[in-house]
């Protein structure tokens, strides 16, 4: 997958930008807050329909301005296409060749990418519900099929939810609705663990490979899935919907006092654990940092695998906080295959060699 070329009008501090992407490295160089992230930002928004800094479009539109536009020429094999994003204060807007897509399940997964940045250190040390956010996104990139199952899901649990309030306070409403209901919670959420356990599996494949060759202690990591039922992956799909309809029978008197629904994939978890230790409670910041990395590298295996293209990558501030081993295994593991896009605040500790093959653009007030 490459991008040929990116546009940028009125988005966040850049007026108007346009370049030409023909290489395989870009370098966005510069002092704080000049407009890198904001350039990455707007590849990001591109390829998945939404930032990864704020839910608000609002504040993606450039002060003053009614709306914003970006587009990006992309081009996988030998098949160009035409992406463009419109964002207004109530909305945006996504079309791929001029056709705009009505749901963003059909836009997501055109340009894949992934990016790193400084924040993904929460993917280990943060709370279950941003491991879940990244499954989502990630496996979202390669299965639609999958991001409109979780919108399902989503819709069901809010009419669950408020059945369940009205069968806690109210007997006017029918507990035989719940068993409607369950079905309909049963078959959506083994379809998500499914796609969950295939792809945490190729996950701990890869990221254990590249943890191994990047500390220097030969580290071994597991990704270890906590499914918010008994389930396990060499159990059948007949065995998980049996252990699910016993376990919801378990909960319902409870879920009815709480007015929520206590079991399914929007209740699960995952731990990574660094030789035999759990990073979220045990590791330190450089293993956590390291460990992060390992996974978003494992990415770009698994993205090339599932869908025959390498993603686009993309690196936030992440080159300073990598010692010089870590940062050339980085640029090593990625040259001629993987098109990139790096920001950092000076290029020291980067070899000669990478650089002369970089675009390098320094950045100043969103120019
Ligand atoms: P750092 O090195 O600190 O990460 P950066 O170059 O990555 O800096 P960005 O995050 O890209 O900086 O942000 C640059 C500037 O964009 C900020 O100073 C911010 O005030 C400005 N900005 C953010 N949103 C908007 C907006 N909607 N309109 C205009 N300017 C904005
Ligand atoms: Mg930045």
């Amino acid at each position: 997958m490459r991008v040929q070329s990116l546009e940028i009008q009125r988005y966040r501090n850049i007026s108007q930008l346009s370049l030409d992407c023909s290489q395989d490295l870009h370098i966005f160089v510069g002092p704080n807050a000049q407009g890198k992230t904001n350039i990455l930002e707007s590849l990001y928004l591109l390829a998945l329909g939404k930032s990864h800094r704020t839910r608000s479009t609002k504040e993606l539109i450039q002060f003053g301005e009614p709306h914003a536009i970006l587009k990006a020429r992309v081009k996988r094999d030998e098949t160009g296409s035409r992406l463009e994003v419109q964002l207004r204060d109530l909305g945006k807007k996504v079309s791929i060749n001029g056709i705009e897509q009505s749901k963003l399940s059909q836009y997501i997964g055109f340009l894949p990418a992934i990016l790193f940045a400084p924040e993904d250190l929460a993917i280990v040390k943060g709370s279950p519900q941003i491991r879940r956010r990244f499954l989502d996104m990630e496996i979202g990139q390669v299965s639609p099929t999958y991001l409109y199952h979780l919108s399902q899901l989503h819709k069901l649990l809010t009419q669950r939810n408020s059945l369940l309030k009205g069968l806690g306070t109210n007997k006017k409403f029918q507990v035989e609705f719940l068993d409607v209901y369950d079905e309909q919670l049963m078959s959506l959420s083994l379809e998500l663990w499914r796609k969950r356990f295939h792809f945490l599996k190729q996950l701990t494949k890869w990221s254990g490979e590249i943890h191994q060759s990047i500390t220097s202690a030969n580290e071994e990591l597991l990704i270890e899935y906590l499914p918010s039922i008994p389930i396990t992956a060499d159990m059948s799909i007949e065995e998980w919907r049996t252990v699910f309809q016993a376990e919801l029978q378990r909960v319902r008197e409870k879920e009815i006092r709480r007015g929520s629904t206590l079991l399914g994939p929007q209740r699960d978890d995952f731990r990574l654990v660094a030789n035999g230790l759990d990073l979220h409670t045990f590791g330190s910041q450089g293993q956590q940092r390291t460990a992060a990395l390992s996974l978003k590298l494992a990415e770009i295996e698994l993205i090339h695998q599932e869908t025959g293209t390498y993603p686009i990558l993309l690196l936030d501030d992440v080159l300073s906080e990598l010692d010089d081993s870590r940062k050339t295994h980085l640029l090593e593991a990625i040259r001629g295959r993987v098109q990139t896009f790096v920001t950092t605040t000076n290029l020291e500790g980067i070899d000669g060699e990478t650089l002369d093959k970089a675009q390098i653009y320094q950045i100043r007030q969103g120019n």
